[in-house]
Formats: structure tokens, C-alpha cells, sequence
């Protein structure tokens, strides 16, 4: 997908020091951190939105669940807890328009923020 910053970065085109990778999702930090650990989990594939998941894609969200759980295990956030978010739409709050997953672990985490 043409201009599209999340599509850039997760197939390299825009340097970024991935968290994890593999051939189906990319993690990078996220530019404006609302947790100490504030980590973006994308699939590689151009998805606008959860609303654009199908029969056919939507096996990519529970990769990201498992690659979720994995960062959060490896940082050591299995004790402690996270949290993993999806805005989508206007009303979601979502600004990207590339599906993504906000895992925030490291502080206690109020609900909902903002
Ligand atoms: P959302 O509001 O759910 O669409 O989340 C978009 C997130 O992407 C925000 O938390 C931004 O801080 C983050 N973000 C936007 N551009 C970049 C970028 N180039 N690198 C890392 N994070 C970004
Ligand atoms: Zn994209």
C-alpha cells in the first residue's frame, strides 16, 4: 500500500529498530510512548482496520496475540501483567490506518486512558 508508514516500516523501507519480526508481523516502539513499555505489533500484509479482517486474513490476529504474549514473556511481563489494545475508527481513536496492536506493560494501567 502506497504511503502507508506502517507498511514502510514492517518491509524495511523505513529503518526502524524492530522489537521482533518474522514473515507475517512486524513490532517497533511506538513513536509517542504512553507506557514504559509501549510496543506497536503489525502484520505485514496492508489490513486498513480490524473492520477489513475477513475469513481469508483474520488468522493474522492470533499470530499477534501469540507474538504478543511471547515479547511480553521475554520482557518479563508474564508476572506483572500488559496490555494489549486495537483502535479502530474515528471514534477508536485510530490514526494509522494500517491494523496494528498497542502492547503497553509497565506501569498500572488505568482504564480507560484519555
Ligand atoms: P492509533 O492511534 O491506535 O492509530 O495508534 C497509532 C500509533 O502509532 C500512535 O501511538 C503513534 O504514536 C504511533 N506512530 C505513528 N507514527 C509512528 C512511527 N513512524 N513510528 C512509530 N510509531 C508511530
Ligand atoms: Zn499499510
Amino acid at each position: 500500500m502506497e504511503n502507508c508508514i506502517f507498511c514502510k516500516i514492517a518491509n524495511g523501507e523505513i529503518p526502524t529498530s524492530l522489537v521482533y519480526e518474522d514473515d507475517l508481523v512486524a513490532a517497533f516502539n511506538d513513536l509517542e510512548p504512553q507506557a514504559p513499555v509501549h510496543i506497536l505489533i503489525v502484520p505485514k500484509e496492508h489490513i486498513s482496520s480490524a473492520l477489513e479482517l475477513t475469513e481469508q486474513n483474520s488468522s493474522v490476529v492470533a499470530h499477534i496475540f501469540e507474538v504478543a504474549a511471547k515479547i511480553a514473556r521475554d520482557m518479563g511481563f508474564d508476572k506483572t501483567g500488559f496490555r494489549l489494545v486495537n483502535n479502530c475508527g474515528e471514534d477508536g481513536g485510530q490514526t494509522v490506518q494500517h491494523l496494528h496492536f498497542h502492547l503497553l506493560a509497565g506501569r498500572g494501567l488505568q482504564w480507560l486512558p484519555g
